[in-house]
């Protein structure tokens, strides 16, 4: 089924909102064999807004899902503006503002005058509840189209998807059509050659893509024919992408190897120089991680470093900070510190200064101690501050993953 999105809001025109409502309708979309075929924003105005809509009832899409300005305020210009384009009326839901009214009571407030104007609904259209808020949402049905006017508050805009919109107009397709494989440490070419001759095999019943990232390579299939069996076939590119594929769709490269460390009854604790804390951030982000993480030294100074990892100054003089001497004593002084079984460190520089001719901006060093043995590895990864140290976290994470299958 065909739909389209309008974003409304001249602070999405500006760019001072990103508009995360549209990528978010379309992913939560999918499994409903809904297909997003346009998206549209356009400013608090209410004319602009009429045109759109109408191009976009004239399009004769099944769905149309419209955010932003439902709220009070006088830039709140969505409402109106379908009460024109479909010549409806206003009238004031009496339950709707004596529940309004005594939200705000409970609150000791008295309701400002502006919030009776959200329980002005329109004769033609259903509201839909608003659990996170105040403005209720809008639903039409016109010319074969579901039309759903909801905030532009994130939250509240989810919360009517979620609660009302899904349960009460879509059906899950059933079967999924589309599967993700989500890998790391691993180039785009190199995967593409792994999987070259499954790929000319099922070129005609699936659709295939790369979807490079710097954190990792995402391999999509969408299946064509819907006879075809996409999960044995996901099977068979998993197998075909060893031992880069970690998981499937919104599986998170932490949250695979906290499963493997639970498993095999193993904790593990870190020492982060140029990642500044990331690692530790990432892997106590999934839920129940104390199970197996014990925590993070950022050892930003050479001071740290020997103070409370045990790097020794001689290592720091003898081979600088930047270093796998020094990733592997600071692995191996986390690790000590710590009682945990698996010790990791990362070293490097970040830029955009630092760097010189030997030890250039980009540089890492990634040591990892575990009860078997010990590793460092050497990467260059020059593609700004920011993303070194995403691709460092990443690195470092995955090359702990792939330890644990060996
Ligand atoms: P309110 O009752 O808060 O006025 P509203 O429906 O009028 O709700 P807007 O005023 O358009 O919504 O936007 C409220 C907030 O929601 C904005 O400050 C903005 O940060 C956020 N927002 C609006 N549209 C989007 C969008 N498309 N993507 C992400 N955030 C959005």
């Amino acid at each position: 089924m065909n739909a389209a999105i309008l974003t409304i809001g001249d602070e999405l025109l500006q760019g001072f909102t990103v508009d995360t409502n549209s990528s978010w309708l379309g992913q939560i979309l999918l499994p409903y064999d809904i297909h997003i075929r346009k998206k549209i924003s356009v400013g608090d105005d209410v004319e602009a807004i009429k045109i759109q809509v109408q191009n976009l009832i004239d399009s004769k899409l099944d769905y149309i899902f419209v955010t932003g300005g439902l709220g009070p305020t006088h830039d709140d210009t969505t409402k109106e503006a379908f009460r024109q384009l479909f010549d409806d009326e206003y009238y004031l839901d009496e339950d709707y503002y004596q529940l309004l009214k005594s939200r705000f009571e409970k609150r000791i407030k008295k309701m400002p005058e502006n919030n009776k104007s959200q329980a002005m609904v329109l004769k033609q259209a259903d509201s839909i509840p608003n659990e996170n808020g105040s403005a209720l949402g809008l639903h039409y049905h016109k010319n074969e189209s579901h039309i759903f006017i909801m905030p532009g508050v994130p939250g509240e805009m989810k919360g009517m998807v979620n609660n009302h919109i899904i349960p009460g107009f879509l059906k899950k397709t059933p079967q999924a059509k589309q599967v993700t494989i989500k890998t790391a440490g691993v180039m785009e070419s190199k995967l593409a050659e792994q999987v070259q001759d499954l790929i000319e095999e099922y070129k005609s019943t699936f659709k295939f893509a790369f979807l490079p990232h710097y954190t990792g390579v995402s391999f999509r299939i969408n299946l064509l024919d819907t006879t075809a069996n996409l999960k044995q076939v996901s099977e068979k590119f998993t197998k075909a992408m060893a031992p880069f594929a970690y998981g499937l769709n919104e599986d998170k490269l932490e949250e695979v190897l906290g499963q493997a460390l639970r498993k095999k009854n193993l904790t593990i604790a870190t020492a982060e120089s140029c990642t500044g804390g990331l690692i530790g951030k990432r892997l106590s982000d999934v839920g129940g991680s104390s199970k197996y993480y014990a925590g993070t030294v950022t050892a930003y100074s050479n001071e740290v470093k020997q103070s409370v990892l045990g790097v020794l100054p001689e290592t720091l003089d003898k081979f600088g900070a930047v270093s796998s001497e020094v990733a592997l004593e600071m692995a191996k002084g986390i690790r000590e510190k710590t009682q945990a079984d698996i010790g990791l460190a990362t070293t490097g520089i970040s830029g955009p200064t630092g760097g010189t001719k030997t030890k250039p901006v980009g540089l890492v060093y990634i040591a990892l101690i575990t009860p078997q043995n010990s590793k460092v590895k050497q990467y260059n990864l020059n593609f700004g501050r920011k993303i070194h140290r995403e691709m460092t976290a990443t690195a470092a994470l995955n090359i702990t993953r792939l330890s644990l299958n060996e």
